[in-house]
């Protein structure tokens, strides 16, 4: 699960690491009031409206953008919000902007990069620092990945100080610098292991240039960027009720509440299956044949109708569709409960596309005389007789 830069920003700020006064707002019109507030409390009349997506990038897309007046920022906020913002995280369609932070600026003295995450060959935790932290982390790692400095982290007593010391001191933190990269570095680490995090990054860590009041610069963070494993969500309440469905594949949403696991892709070919080496194989049959599924749907061993009748829905909600696809080897389930599902759906949203069935395994006389007897109102199904047909007729049926 991900959460927006905003969300990140405060737990990053309830953990300790210091980041500068915003606001969120969700229209043009509260911009300019929003940017004179954040600016008068900070003392400064640099802001940087950024776009809430889960998505980074934003700054080579335009989606970031520092303003010094109300106009400006009334400006900014019309581009984000009335834009897709299409970055190279996003693929070519983009992400619709609903939300803006609006951030009081900082100077910058000098952007660094901070991440923690799991790295799987060593089986360990790793925090990855560098000196050449901001928006073209991704090439530095590509062409001078010796500017990256990787640290495993002990799985019983986490990150110590004195590793994190090292880190600070090899990024070229100064004086005063040191003691606060130490505590970013600490707090992320925390946090990482509290909130079970996948991935905890900040870029850019920043230091703002020497002033009367701290020569030495501050250490903060401008960009928060989380990943939470799904799998531990139900013992975080608080980051639970920080995912916005609004991120979301609509109909992989409506899969994930009737228990399919449902993954959109690019074809024309639906297909419904039951477990997902079975669903491998599906696609793999399509391809052979020269066809592209249009998504992964498992339903799982044990779909009741009313599941497989939604799995239909959420298949025929892709106007991409051309075909489906039915794979079911009944072990679990019942073959039965399948032809059920189809008849239900046939009845509620017809089949105007063409429909290759291939059921196998338990109960699968009564789930093929199920479908003999409502074939009248299925005139599109076919029948296979095993997955290579199957794959063979629904390919040809698309054309
Ligand atoms: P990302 O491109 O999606 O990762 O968005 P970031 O929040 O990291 O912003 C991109 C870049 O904008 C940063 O690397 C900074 O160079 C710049 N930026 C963001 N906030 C500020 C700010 O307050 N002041 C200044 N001077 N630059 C900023
Ligand atoms: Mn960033």
């Amino acid at each position: 699960m991900k959460i927006h830069e905003y969300q990140g920003r405060d737990l990053l700020a309830s953990y300790g690491v210091p980041v500068p006064a915003a606001s969120v707002i969700e229209s043009i019109e509260d911009a300019a009031t929003t940017y004179k507030r954040v600016t008068s409390e900070a003392g400064t009349d640099l802001a940087v409206i950024k776009a809430q997506v889960h998505a980074g990038g934003r700054g080579k897309a335009g989606f970031v953008k520092l303003v010094r007046s109300p106009e400006e920022a009334t400006e900014a906020a019309k581009f984000m919000l009335s834009n897709k913002m299409v970055s190279v995280q996003t693929g070519p369609d983009g992400l619709e902007v609903t939300k803006l932070l609006v951030a009081a600026g900082v100077d910058i003295a000098h952007e660094y990069y901070l991440a923690i995450t799991t790295d799987r060959a060593t089986r360990k935790n790793v925090l990855i620092a560098s000196a050449e932290g901001g928006v073209e982390i991704e090439k530095v790692a590509e062409e001078n990945p010796d500017a990256i400095i990787k640290t495993p982290i002990h799985p019983l007593i986490g990150l110590q100080p004195h590793q994190a010391r090292e880190v600070a001191f090899r990024l070229g933190f100064k004086g005063k610098q040191v003691g606060q990269a130490v505590k970013a570095m600490m707090a992320l680490s925390q946090l990482f292991v509290e909130k079970d995090c996948s991935l905890a990054e900040i870029n850019p860590l920043i230091v703002t240039p020497s002033t009367g009041d701290a020569p030495d610069g501050q250490v903060l963070a401008i960009d928060a960027k989380f990943t939470f494993d799904d799998n531990a969500t139900f013992r975080h309440k608080d980051i639970a009720g920080l995912f916005d469905p609004a991120e979301e594949n609509p109909a992989e949403l409506r899969a994930q509440r009737f228990g399919l696991s449902y993954i959109a892709l690019d074809g024309n070919i639906g297909c419904l299956v039951n477990g997902a080496g079975l669903a491998m194989a599906t696609m793999d049959t399509i391809k052979h044949y020269g066809g592209e599924p249009a998504n992964f749907l498992d339903v799982g061993g044990s779909a009741t109708e009313e599941a497989v009748t939604e799995a239909f829905r959420i298949i025929l909600s892709d106007h991409a569709v051309k075909g489906i696809m039915v794979n079911i080897f009944g072990g679990i389930m019942d073959c039965a409960v399948i032809a059920q599902g189809i008849v239900n759906a046939a009845k509620e949203v017809g089949f105007k596309v063409p429909l290759v069935v291939r059921l196998e395994g338990n109960n699968v006389e009564a789930g093929r005389a199920i479908l003999k007897e409502a074939s009248a109102s299925l005139s599109t199904l076919q029948a296979a007789e095993d997955l290579a047909d199957a794959g063979e007729k629904v390919v040809k049926a698309v054309g």
